[in-house]
């Protein structure tokens, strides 16, 4: 087979969590995908993460946050036969780019994208790498909710973040506070503060895995939003949620595992 014979078959996209930061909690797979690709596609910032890579790869980073056009021209790239890594932070399920790809192909009209060998390979997700760090305060049932109002309404949110407090879940919170919308993280705390105790146990993870990485174990009496920001994920407890002194002088969080 010559060059030309192998650019001309679809190729390949693999979609890669690359963990939360520390390149000793990205798989050996997400490492190995990489190494292989011919085209690195992201975010400029989880590019950055994911390298150096060699001469030969072409790196096409984005600034911004077009998810379905980035998916598309991963597609349109390995549907040329390119062997395409589209590189997301943490696992590439959890609020990140697999979605958006398989919502790419859910809507392609070309038949070369459904001959792309298309796989997602799994990351640690930023919950996972801050819990780890408290302990195991997902050790029992929990829910992961986006605070983000990009792609769904505000007043979903809302109603979600009452539920899941009236389901007594642990709840992970992703995208809790940017620039764009410091308010709304207030907003919902008042709504989780409405249904659940003043002592119950929150965990702040910042920069998880990352130079600047930072734990804080609080209460909902006293986390203030200025706590909370894009590099934070936020951790509320349940009813069940404690914490026990560890030898540092700090303490563990955990949630028993039955009632
Ligand atoms: N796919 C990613 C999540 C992307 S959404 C994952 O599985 O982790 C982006 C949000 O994830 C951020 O606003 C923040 O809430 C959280 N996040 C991502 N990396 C983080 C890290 N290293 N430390 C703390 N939070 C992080």
């Amino acid at each position: 087979m010559t060059a030309a014979d192998a650019r001309s078959r679809p190729g390949s996209l693999t979609v890669v969590g690359l963990g939360p930061g520390d390149t000793a909690h990205r798989t050996p797979a997400v490492s190995a995908a990489l190494a292989a690709a011919t085209d690195l596609l992201g975010y400029r910032t989880y590019l950055d993460l994911a390298g150096p890579f060699s001469d030969g790869q072409r790196v096409h980073a984005s600034d911004n946050r077009e998810e379905l056009d980035r998916a598309r021209h991963a597609f349109q790239l390995a549907a040329g036969g390119a062997r395409v890594v589209l590189v997301s932070s943490g696992d590439p399920g959890v609020f990140a780019m697999a979605a958006a790809v398989v919502e790419a192909l859910d809507n392609a009209r070309d038949p070369a994208w459904h001959e792309v060998a298309l796989s997602i390979l799994p990351g640690v997700s930023a919950a996972q790498a801050a819990a780890a760090l408290a302990g195991a305060p997902l050790g029992h049932d929990f829910c992961a909710l986006s605070l983000s109002d990009n792609l769904k309404p505000w007043a979903e949110i809302e109603r979600r973040l009452a539920l899941v407090c009236e389901a007594d879940l642990v709840l992970a919170l992703y995208n809790p506070r940017s620039k764009a919308r410091p308010d709304q993280f207030g907003q919902a705390l008042r709504v989780i503060r409405a249904q659940r105790p003043a002592d119950t146990v929150v965990v702040l993870g910042r920069d998880v895995g990352r130079a600047d990485e930072s734990l804080t174990v609080t209460t909902l009496a006293e986390l203030a939003p200025a706590q909370v920001d894009m590099r934070t994920v936020v951790i509320v407890g349940s009813s069940r949620t404690r914490r026990i002194p560890r030898a540092d002088g700090g303490c563990w969080v955990y949630t028993p595992r039955f009632y």
